[in-house]
C-alpha cells in the first residue's frame, strides 16, 4: 500500500484557519484587559504557525518534531519547528475534524487503544492537512512508544527524512555524554538535510535563556502554594507549551516573565484567583482535550490548582549552559515532565519529592487525570502516586478520566460527575 502524499494531496486551508482562530483568541483576550501572559500567550501560538507557513510557502526548510527534542538547537540554526501533537491538537479542536482525522488512523490500522494524541498527528498528515516538512526528528526520551514511533509514520507518509535521538534511560555521567552526542549527530544531520548552519553562540545564548525559563517555571510552581492560591489553574498548561514551543527564545522568556510578575504581584498582594477559596488541589497530569473543566472547578466550586508537578518540579540541579550539548543533554534528564512520565518514578525519590510538594502546597487533595485511550506510561504510574499521596502526605487522590483529542470517550459530563462526587470526599475528610 502506497501512502506518499504528493503536494497536490496537501490541503494548506487548515493550518491558516488554525492561524486566524488564534489570532482572534489574542485580540478576544486583549480586548478583555485580561492579564498581558494571557495575550502574550495566544500571540506566541499564532506567531508559531505562521512561522512555519511563511518558511513553507518560501520553499524554506523547517523541522517536525515530537515532544522533549530541545528546540534551542532549532532556534540557533534559524529553522522553524513544529511540535507534531501540538500541530495534530490545535487543528482538531479548532476546527472539529476528530472523527475524519481518527477514520484515516483507523484505514492503517492505527485503532483505539493507542494514545489519541499521537492517533490524531497520524490521521492529521494522512489527510494532507498540514505542509510538508523539510524532515522529522523523533525520540525515545519518555519511554513511551507512541511519542517515539508515530512521527516516523509521518515522515514515512510524506517522503522525508528522519532522525531518532537516542535517549539512555539512565541518568548519569555516561548517559548524558552519550546524549549530548546524540544532540551533536542531530546537528549534522539537520546541517545536510536543510543547508542551514549552526551557529554555536547562537546555542550558548540560547542555552542561557533556557535555563532562565526553567528557573522561572520553578519560581511560578513555587508561588502557586500560597493561600490564596495566586495562580490561574491553566497556567500549568500554558507555560509548559511555550516552554515546548519557545525553549531558549526571548519571546519565549517574555512570556515566563510576564507570567511570573503577574502571579508575584496578587501573591504580594494576598490575592487569590478565587474571592473564596475552597479546594487547594494538586494537579497530576492535566485534563488535556478539555482545560476548560478547570475554569468550571474553579468557578464553580472554589477548587484551585495550587501545585503541578509535572510541569513545575523541575529537579535542582545548577547547569552550565556555557557548555551547550552537555546542558541540553542535562536539561532533558531534568525536566519535570521527564521525570515523572519518564518511567523512573522509582528513582531519584519523586514519589518523596510529590509528597513533599503536597505538603508544601498545603492542598486538601490530588486529582489523577488519567488518559484513558491507551498510556501505558502514566496510567501505570498512577497507583504509586495515589498510594503515596494518601499514605505519606494524608490527602485523597480523585481518579478523573480524560483523553488528549477525544471527548466522545471520555466527556466532560462524565468528569464533572467524577469531581462532584470527590469534591464531596474531600468536605468530609477536612473536616
Ligand atoms: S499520554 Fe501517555 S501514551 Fe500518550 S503520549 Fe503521553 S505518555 Fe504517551
Amino acid at each position: 500500500m502506497k501512502l506518499w502524499l504528493t503536494d497536490e494531496g496537501i490541503d494548506r486551508a487548515k493550518l491558516d484557519q488554525v492561524i486566524a482562530i488564534q489570532w482572534a483568541k489574542a485580540e478576544g483576550v486583549k480586548a478583555k484587559n485580561k492579564p498581558k501572559s494571557q495575550a502574550l500567550f495566544y500571540s506566541l501560538m499564532a506567531n508559531y504557525f505562521q512561522n512555519t507557513k511563511n518558511a513553507s510557502e518560501s520553499g524554506d526548510a523547517w523541522v517536525l518534531h515530537t515532544t522533549s527534542v530541545p528546540v534551542e538547537v532549532f532556534t540557533s540554526m534559524g529553522l522553524p519547528s513544529i511540535l507534531g501533537p501540538l500541530s495534530s491538537s490545535s487543528i482538531l479542536r479548532s476546527l472539529k475534524l476528530q472523527p475524519e482525522c481518527f477514520q484515516a488512523a483507523d484505514e492503517i490500522g492505527l485503532n483505539y487503544g493507542i494514545c489519541n494524541g499521537h492517533r490524531s498527528q497520524v490521521g492529521i498528515f494522512l489527510r494532507g492537512w498540514f505542509p510538508r516538512p523539510s524532515c522529522v526528528i523523533n525520540l525515545n526520551g519518555s519511554q513511551c512508544d507512541n511519542v517515539a514511533k508515530t512521527l516516523g509514520i509521518v515522515a514515512y507518509v510524506y517522503n522525508v527524512p528522519e532522525f531518532f535521538l537516542d535517549v539512555p534511560y539512565f541518568y548519569s555521567d555516561r548517559g548524558v555524554a552519550y546524549l549530548a552526542n546524540e544532540i551533536k549527530k542531530m546537528i549534522h544531520f539537520l546541517e545536510e538535510v536543510t543547508h542551514h548552519r549552526m551557529d554555536w553562540a547562537k546555542l550558548e545564548e540560547a542555552c542561557h535563556i533556557s535555563n532562565r525559563m526553567a528557573r522561572l517555571s520553578s519560581e511560578i510552581g513555587r508561588l502557586a502554594h500560597r493561600v490564596p492560591c495566586p495562580m490561574d489553574s491553566r497556567s500549568g498548561g500554558q507555560q509548559y507549551l511555550i516552554h515546548w514551543m519557545y525553549a531558549g527564545q526571548p519571546e519565549g522568556l517574555k512570556f515566563f516573565e510576564a507570567l511570573r510578575d503577574e502571579v508575584r504581584a496578587r501573591a504580594d498582594q494576598g490575592i487569590g484567583v478565587h474571592p473564596n477559596e475552597k479546594h487547594r488541589l494538586m494537579s497530576v497530569f492535566l485534563p488535556h482535550g478539555n482545560p476548560r473543566i478547570l475554569d468550571w472547578m474553579r468557578q464553580e466550586k472554589g477548587a484551585v490548582v495550587v501545585s503541578e508537578p509535572y510541569y513545575f518540579c523541575w529537579k535542582d540541579e545548577e547547569l552550565d549552559p556555557s557548555k551547550p550539548l552537555e546542558f541540553l543533554a542535562r536539561r532533558m534528564y531534568n525536566d519535570p515532565l521527564h521525570l515523572f512520565a519518564g518511567g523512573r518514578v522509582f528513582e531519584d525519590r519523586l514519589l518523596d519529592r510529590l509528597v513533599q510538594e503536597a505538603k508544601d502546597s498545603k492542598a486538601h487533595g490530588a486529582i489523577d487525570w488519567a488518559n484513558i485511550a491507551g498510556c501505558r506510561n502514566h496510567c501505570s504510574l498512577g497507583r504509586p502516586i495515589r498510594e503515596a499521596l494518601k499514605e505519606k502526605a494524608g490527602i485523597p487522590v480523585g481518579l478523573v478520566d480524560v483523553d488528549l483529542n477525544d471527548q466522545s470517550q471520555a466527556g466532560e459530563d462524565l468528569a464533572k460527575e467524577k469531581l462532584e462526587t470527590f469534591f464531596e470526599l474531600l468536605e468530609s475528610w477536612t473536616k
